[in-house]
């Protein structure tokens, strides 16, 4: 169990209680070129997802509170792994953005305005509609009369 006495985790050099966005990148994955909406932002690099790099960043996400957002850049193994971690420590699916450097740009349909949102988010991460602005959650669907995956509303249970 974690306490509110449990001192910050070493080596880590993230304040206790930070909030914002944690960028985790392995191998040659890059976060750098990802953006944090401007809030404060914390860079981990690691060569591939070892228990090493996992324990740290597990360190990391359990002394960072409740509105953190992690961004995960990298091969495919890599991310999904540091994504389980991340459960592990409580972040929902929706605080977490995966960007698997093999994936090709996805095309993602919006049901709600009919248009197409270029990403290149792994299936069952967000995407913003360029069209519509919904939030849409990105499957592993495609489409072929569409000529695209199929993306439906995120958060579609919580609005209703
Ligand atoms: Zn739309």
């Amino acid at each position: 169990m974690r306490s509110a006495s449990m001192p910050p985790a070493a080596g880590t050099g993230l304040e206790p209680g930070f909030r914002g966005v944690i960028c985790a990148s392995f191998g040659t994955g890059d976060t750098a070129k990802l953006h944090s909406d401007g809030q404060p932002k914390h860079d981990f690099r690691f060569d591939a997802a070892t228990p090493e790099a996992l324990s740290q960043l597990r360190s990391a996400l359990g002394c960072s509170k409740v509105g953190v957002r992690l961004l995960l850049a990298g091969p495919t193994p890599d991310i999904r792994a540091a994504a389980a971690v991340a459960a592990e420590c409580g972040l929902q699916q929706e605080e977490m953005t995966l960007l698997s450097e093999e994936a090709a740009p996805r095309a993602i349909y919006c049901p709600h305005c009919h248009s197409t949102t270029t990403t290149l988010r792994v299936a069952g991460s967000e995407v913003r509609c360029k069209g519509c602005g919904t939030n849409l959650t990105t499957t592993d669907h495609f489409s072929r009369r569409m000529g695209a995956y199929l993306g439906y509303q995120a958060h579609v249970e919580e609005a209703s």
